[in-house]
């Protein structure tokens, strides 16, 4: 189902007592929203995270898992595990993860599948490079993404599918892509789908934009009808910008 959406991504910040203090004052400061809030912090913390949100309306989410079941897999974590904790959304794709860790289109072709297989909700990451475009090759690449991770899918799969787009250039960098930028592309994405699969499939699923967020832009970006909410990395480390990054949807 097609909803506003604005998750914070936490990579490798926070240890277990800066988590508890972020979330109780991000808690204390949350804005009323009809939007779905959610926060991924690190894998160690995310049971406290839980516990921290036990009445909260926000969500915990993870930001990334293992295709395989169980098994010799040295610091992994399966669908099983998150599920065990509560967790029943993850991230997929990110471009952290793609960079440095190796994650191709078809090894997160599994993780999604993996995750769908276990009912679970994927928020999936992709983008293109600065080089990609720059050399105008940026709709290409990030068509190519989202056909080759995802549509082997059923139509039906796709009610669990959150997209992120999320310029590669844009992340952590402090250079946002600007609103018309990004409703062009998600607007492009939402035709790809369309045209994959059917305008109510295109038309149900929620786009994120992801890459240097800030409250100062935020509402720019939030107000182009494609554009669904956003994936926030820095600024959700912050509870007054995170806050006020919801407020702007
Ligand atoms: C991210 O890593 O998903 C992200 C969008 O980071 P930032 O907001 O810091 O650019």
């Amino acid at each position: 189902m097609r909803s506003k959406i604005v998750a914070g991504n936490w990579k490798m910040n926070k240890n277990l007592a800066e988590t508890e203090a972020l979330l109780t004052e991000l808690s204390a400061k949350l804005p009323d929203t009809t939007a779905e809030v959610m926060v991924a912090p690190n894998f160690v913390n995310l049971v406290t995270a839980k516990q921290s949100l036990e009445s909260s309306t926000i969500e915990v989410i993870a930001q990334n898992m293992h295709f395989a079941e169980s098994g010799a897999y040295t610091g992994e974590t399966s669908g099983d595990m998150l599920l065990d904790i509560g967790i029943d959304t993850v991230i997929i794709g990110h471009s952290e993860r793609r960079a440095y860790f190796g994650e191709t289109d078809e090894i997160l072709e599994k993780k999604v599948k993996a995750a769908l297989a276990k009912n679970m909700r994927v928020m999936f990451c992709f983008g293109e490079e600065l080089t990609d475009r720059k050399s105008d090759n940026h709709f290409n690449v990030v068509g190519g993404q989202i056909k080759n991770a995802l549509f082997s899918l059923d139509a039906s799969a796709w009610s669990k599918i959150v997209l992120a787009y999320e310029p590669v250039w844009a992340i952590g960098t402090g250079e946002t892509a600007s609103a018309e930028q990004a409703q062009e592309m998600h607007a492009f994405i939402r035709k790809t789908i369309t045209d994959g699969y059917d305008a109510a499939v295109a038309n149900n699923v929620s786009i994120l934009y992801g890459g240097s967020v800030k409250p100062a832009n935020a509402a720019e970006i939030f107000s182009k009808p494609d554009v669904d909410g956003g994936l926030i990395g820095g600024a959700a480390l912050v509870a007054d910008d995170f806050a006020a990054i919801i407020k702007a949807i």
